[in-house]
C-alpha cells in the first residue's frame, strides 16, 4: 500500500547522490556552490549569541512580515496587509504543500503545465485530487487552447511557475490577459502562482501575479528566500495571499510546521535591508552568457534562457539514448551532473534534453563544459 504508488526518490536527490558517487561536477539540484555573503553570516553569528531560539508567532516574525510587504510594494507596488496577507514558510515547498492542502478538495481537479515542478503533483495527489497535465507549447510557452480544453465545472485551482523551472521561459503580459479571460469564466478556481525566480530574470522583466489586481484577488503567491539570497538550505520562504485564502492556509501551516525557524527568520529581517534584489538578475544573466558561451563549443543544442538558472539543453542531434539513461552516463563516463527533463512531465515522455543549474563559480563551469566538450 502507498499513498503516492508511482512516485519514487526525487530526481534532484537522485542526481545529486549520483554526483557525490562519482565526484562529478553537479550542475543537476539547482543551487548555489559560491560563497553566501558575509554579511549575512555575520548576522546569523551575531544573533545566535543572543536569546531568540524559541518559537516565534506562527505566520512569521512580525518585523519581517512587514518588510516582505514593504518589498513587495517596493517590488510589484503591490500594498498586503502584513498581518494578515503575508506567512513566512519553511521554503517554498511548504507554502505550496500548505496551500494545496487548504485550498483543494477531494476529487477536485487542478491543472500544472508540463513540465512542472514535481511537488505540485505530490501534494494535489495526498489531498484526493487529480492532477490534470496540459504541456507547454514546443517552445515552452502556455498553450491556452489546451488549458480552456482541461479546465471545466470540477477545476479548483491552477498551477503556474514563472520564471519556470526547468524551461527558464518567464509569461508575456499577453500571457497574463489569457489566463485573467479564462478565470473571468470560473469565479471559483484559485490560481497558486509559484514566483520562487522572480528575481532573476534577463533581458525581460518578470510579471508578477501581485501586479495584476484581477488574479491577485484569487491568488497565492509563492517566493522563496532560499533564491533571492542564495541559501537554499536554510528552507524559508513566503506565501502572499488574500485573507480569505491564507486565513485557511494559516490552518494547515500552524499544524505543518507551527512556525519558521527563528533564528534565520531574525537574520533575514535585518539582512533585507542590505541587498537590492533588482540586482540579482544582472548578477546571474552574466553567468549564464558566460555559461552559454562555454556550452556553444558543445554539441548541444541550448534553448532561450529568460529567467531562473536553468539552462535547457537538447542532444537529440547527436544521440537517441532516453533522457535518464544519457544523463547518468554523463555522470558516470563524463563526470558532469544534470537534470533530465522527462521527470517533469507526466508518464513516458521521451525529451531528449537535459537541465544545467548554473549557479555555479566560473571554474566550475569552464570545468563541466571541458569534460562536456569530449562527447
Ligand atoms: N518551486 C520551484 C519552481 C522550485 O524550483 C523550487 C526549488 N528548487 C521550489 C519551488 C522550492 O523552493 P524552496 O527550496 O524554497 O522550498
Ligand atoms: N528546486 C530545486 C531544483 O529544481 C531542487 C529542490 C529539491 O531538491 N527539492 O533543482
Amino acid at each position: 500500500m502507498s499513498k503516492l504508488p508511482h512516485l519514487g526518490t526525487s530526481i534532484f536527490t537522485i542526481m545529486s547522490q549520483l554526483a557525490n558517487e562519482y565526484q562529478a561536477i553537479n550542475l543537476s539540484q539547482g543551487f548555489p556552490n559560491f560563497p553566501v555573503d558575509a554579511r549575512l553570516k555575520a548576522l546569523v553569528s551575531k544573533w545566535a549569541k543572543k536569546e531568540i531560539h524559541q518559537y516565534l508567532p506562527m505566520a512569521g516574525f512580525p518585523p519581517l512580515l512587514d518588510k516582505i510587504a514593504k518589498l513587495t510594494q517596493n517590488s510589484y507596488q503591490r500594498k498586503v496587509n502584513p498581518a494578515t496577507e503575508v506567512l513566512v514558510t519553511a521554503g517554498a515547498t511548504e507554502g505550496i504543500f500548505a496551500a494545496i492542502q487548504a485550498l483543494v478538495y477531494k476529487d477536485d481537479e487542478v491543472i500544472i503545465l508540463d513540465p512542472s515542478y514535481d511537488s505540485y503533483e505530490a501534494a494535489i495527489l495526498l489531498c484526493g485530487a487529480k492532477p490534470v497535465r496540459v504541456p507547454l507549447k514546443d517552445d515552452f510557452t502556455p498553450n491556452w487552447d489546451a488549458i480552456t480544453e482541461a479546465m471545466n465545472g470540477k477545476t479548483r485551482m491552477i498551477v503556474t511557475n514563472n520564471p519556470h523551472n526547468p524551461t527558464g521561459k518567464i509569461w508575456t503580459s499577453t500571457d497574463f490577459i489569457q489566463l485573467e479571460n479564462l478565470l473571468d469564466l470560473y469565479p471559483n478556481v484559485i490560481l497558486l502562482s509559484d514566483e520562487v525566480y522572480e528575481y532573476i530574470t534577463f533581458e525581460n522583466k518578470h510579471i508578477s501575479a501581485n501586479q495584476r489586481q484581477k488574479l491577485w484577488e484569487r491568488s497565492v503567491i509563492v517566493s522563496s528566500f532560499g533564491k533571492s539570497f542564495h541559501i537554499t538550505g536554510w528552507k524559508i520562504g513566503y506565501l502572499i495571499a488574500p485573507e480569505s485564502l491564507m486565513i485557511e492556509i494559516k490552518k494547515v501551516h500552524q499544524f505543518l510546521v507551527f512556525s519558521v525557524n527563528s533564528l534565520a527568520q531574525y537574520a533575514i529581517n535585518d539582512y533585507i535591508d542590505l541587498v537590492e534584489v533588482s540586482e540579482l538578475g544582472s548578477f546571474y544573466q552574466q553567468k549564464r552568457d558566460f555559461f552559454r558561451t562555454l556550452m556553444q563549443e558543445t554539441k548541444f543544442e541550448l534553448f532561450r534562457c529568460e529567467g531562473t538558472y536553468f539552462q535547457v539543453a537538447s542532444y537529440a542531434n547527436f544521440s537517441d539514448e532516453n533522457d535518464l539513461d544519457f544523463a547518468k552516463r554523463l555522470v558516470t563516463d563524463y563526470g558532469v551532473a544534470t537534470i533530465p527533463l522527462s521527470p517533469f512531465y507526466g508518464e513516458g515522455k521521451d525529451v531528449k534534453c537535459l537541465r544545467f543549474c548554473f549557479a555555479k563559480d566560473d571554474d566550475t563551469l569552464i570545468k563541466a563544459t571541458e569534460r562536456l566538450l569530449k562527447l
